[in-house]
């Protein structure tokens, strides 16, 4: 096994599954999902989906239940508002640590595999302001789960610094706009395809996505 991409089932990490797929093959590629409590559980179901259509065989959903027991989130609480506090760093949706948690876990699972890579569908260029999608926390923890587990283990962020439009561009080149347009769930409130419209990251997907469309008309 070549890399274990972690997959949410949203727009970033289904790019990143297809692009590891072209790369290695899909029988070079393993997928981890994450079942942590959000409210958009819907999109473990997408994961599946998505690991099947890219003719991923080895996938695992892993259950993260003590998540609740740490903290509360607009994501894990249907009761919290989705919002931006004024003066806030970032939304309300933030799940503190998640991608140190699920790299961490994700890179134990690459070892027993034999796999060397991780891949990640960050982005710091285009995000909502958590900490954990940041170039220099990715970096970090990378080092760190090299040390942990004394395996040379790389992280692979093939969007830490790309936009949006720029995925729904290299899905085109990838022939597979359809399936990102379709088949993922990037909404926090779990609605599929184009989503809710109105949550931050509805709005964040669209407008990647309007970009797109405008550079297409200027070309
Ligand atoms: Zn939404």
């Amino acid at each position: 096994m070549k890399c274990v991409v972690i997959l949410s089932g949203g727009q970033d990490s289904a790019t990143c599954l297809a692009l590891a797929t072209r790369k290695y093959g899909a029988d070079e590629v393993a997928a981890i999902t994450f079942r942590y409590g959000q409210r958009h559980a819907v999109e473990v179901k997408y994961a599946r989906r998505l690991a099947k259509r890219f003719g991923v065989k080895t996938h695992q959903v892993v259950d993260f239940g003590f998540y609740r027991h740490l903290t509360t989130n607009a994501l894990m609480d249907e009761s919290i508002k989705i919002e931006r506090k004024a003066g806030a760093k970032c939304p309300t949706t933030v799940v503190e640590g998640r991608n140190a948690f699920f790299l961490l876990a994700a890179a134990v699972w690459a070892k027993s595999l034999g796999a060397k890579e991780l891949h990640l569908g960050v982005s710091e260029a285009d995000f909502s302001g958590y900490p954990d999608c940041r170039a220099a926390f990715v970096k970090a923890q990378e080092k760190a789960i090299r040390l942990a587990l004394d395996y040379p283990i790389k992280v692979v962020a093939p969007f830490m610094r790309k936009d949006k439009a720029y995925e729904w561009k290299l899905a085109e080149k990838l022939g597979i706009l359809d399936v990102i347009a379709n088949e993922t769930v990037t909404c926090y409130n779990g609605i599929p395809g184009e989503g809710c419209g109105e949550c931050p990251s509805c709005r964040l997907r669209r407008e990647g996505y309007e970009n797109y469309r405008r550079n297409l008309r200027r070309a």
